[in-house]
C-alpha cells in the first residue's frame, strides 16, 4: 500500500516525491485526467487516498482535474484582492488585521481554489518581503493580528516559521497571530514536534495564536491528523470549510464535518460561500441555496457548533453573512 510506504518519510519527502504532471496523476489513478490549464500537484500518501475514495467522491471533485476548468467564465481576482493589496505581501482590508502571504506554495492543488488564477500567474501581490513586513506593522500600530495565508504558511520549515514569527514579535501593537492553513490535512505529519516547540515558545507573547484548518469533508480527517492534532490543542484551533457543489452541500455532510471537528478540538469558525473564481465555477452554487442548507444546520447542531456563513465581496470590501 502506497500510504505505509510513505507513512515513515517525513512531511517534506513527501512533499518534494508529489505527483506533478496529469501523466503522473492519471497512472497512480489508473484514468484518463483530462487536459486543463491550471497545475497538478498532489503529495502520494494523499493521492493513495483519493483513490481509496474512489471516482467522484468528495476527495476526488477538490483535487483531480476537471475538464471544467478549462470554461472561461468567473472572475479572475474574484474577492477583490488587488484592491486591498499592498506589496510585498501584505493584504490589509480591515483596519486591526492584515493577511501577510509568505509564500504562494501549496500542499496540494485544490481545484476550486478562490486564488487559483493569481497563484497560477504568480502575482506580484503574492510575493512576501519580510523587511517589509516590519516597517509596514511599525507604520501601523493599529494592526493588532497578524494572519499568516497564502499559499499555505505552514509549507514553510519550522525554521523559517520561527524567523518570521519572530519578526512579528519585534513590534509590540501586534497581540495576535493567526495561521490559514491547509497542509494540517493534506500532510498530518507536518504537525510535528518541531512545529509545536517553535509555536509554543511565543504562547505567551501573544494573546492568542490561532490555527485556522481549511478542511470541507469529513473524509479528509485521517486518523493521524486526529492523533496529531492533539497535541496543539493548547493553541486556538478553528476550521473554515468552502461549501462547494457536489462536495459538501447536504446538511448531513456539514453535520458530520462540524460534529467530527469539534470532537477533536476544533471550532468550527466559517462556512466561506464559494466565490466566482474562473476555472472553478463547476463548484459554485446559488447563495439561494446554500442559504437554505445552512439554515438546514440548526435543527442538528447546536449554535456554538454552527460556523459563520459567509462570503466575499468581488469589490474587495470583504466578508459578509449570507444569512
Ligand atoms: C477574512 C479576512 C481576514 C480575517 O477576517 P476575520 O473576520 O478576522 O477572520 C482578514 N483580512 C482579509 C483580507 C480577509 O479576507
Ligand atoms: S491550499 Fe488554499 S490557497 Fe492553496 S490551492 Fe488550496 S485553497 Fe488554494
Amino acid at each position: 500500500m502506497q500510504t505505509n510506504l510513505y507513512a515513515t518519510n517525513s512531511w517534506q519527502e513527501e512533499f518534494r516525491d508529489a505527483i506533478k504532471t496529469s501523466q503522473e496523476l492519471s497512472s497512480f489513478l489508473q484514468t484518463p485526467i483530462p487536459a486543463q490549464p491550471y497545475k497538478v500537484f498532489i503529495p502520494r500518501s494523499f493521492a493513495s487516498k483519493i483513490k481509496d475514495a474512489g471516482f467522484d467522491s468528495p476527495l476526488w471533485r477538490q483535487f483531480v482535474p476537471s475538464i471544467d476548468e478549462n470554461k472561461t467564465t468567473g472572475l479572475h481576482d474574484p474577492i477583490g484582492d488587488m484592491v486591498n493589496a499592498k506589496e510585498n505581501g501584505i493584504i490589509h482590508r480591515y483596519n486591526n488585521r492584515i493577511l501577510f502571504n509568505p509564500t504562494i506554495i501549496c500542499p496540494i492543488n485544490c481545484r476550486y481554489c478562490f486564488r487559483k488564477n493569481e497563484l497560477e500567474q504568480q502575482h506580484d501581490f503574492l510575493k512576501a518581503n519580510l523587511e517589509k513586513l516590519s516597517e509596514y506593522l511599525e507604520d501601523n500600530p493599529q494592526v493588532e493580528e497578524v494572519i499568516l495565508t497564502g499559499g499555505d504558511p505552514l509549507i514553510l520549515s519550522n525554521l523559517k516559521i520561527e524567523k518570521i514569527i519572530e519578526l512579528i514579535t519585534k513590534t509590540p501593537s501586534v497581540k495576535f497571530l493567526r495561521f490559514h492553513s491547509r497542509t494540517p490535512i493534506i500532510l498530518p505529519s507536518r504537525l510535528d514536534q518541531g512545529l509545536f516547540e517553535v509555536l509554543n515558545k511565543f504562547i505567551n507573547r501573544f494573546d492568542a495564536i490561532t490555527i485556522a484548518i481549511h478542511v470541507n469533508h469529513s473524509s479528509e480527517l485521517s486518523d493521524e491528523f486526529i492523533e496529531n492534532i492533539q497535541k496543539f490543542r493548547k493553541f486556538n484551533l478553528v476550521s473554515q470549510s468552502v461549501l462547494l457543489k457536489d462536495v459538501n452541500d447536504c446538511p448531513s455532510s456539514l453535520v458530520r464535518l462540524f460534529k467530527s471537528l469539534n470532537k477533536i478540538g476544533i471550532r468550527p469558525y466559517y462556512l466561506h460561500h464559494p466565490d466566482k473564481a474562473m476555472g472553478a465555477m463547476h463548484f459554485h452554487l446559488s447563495e439561494k441555496k446554500g442559504a437554505d442548507i445552512y439554515t438546514s444546520l440548526r435543527a442538528d447542531l447546536p449554535g456554538w457548533m454552527i460556523p459563520h456563513y459567509v462570503v466575499d465581496s468581488p469589490l474587495g470590501s470583504g466578508k459578509s453573512l449570507v444569512v
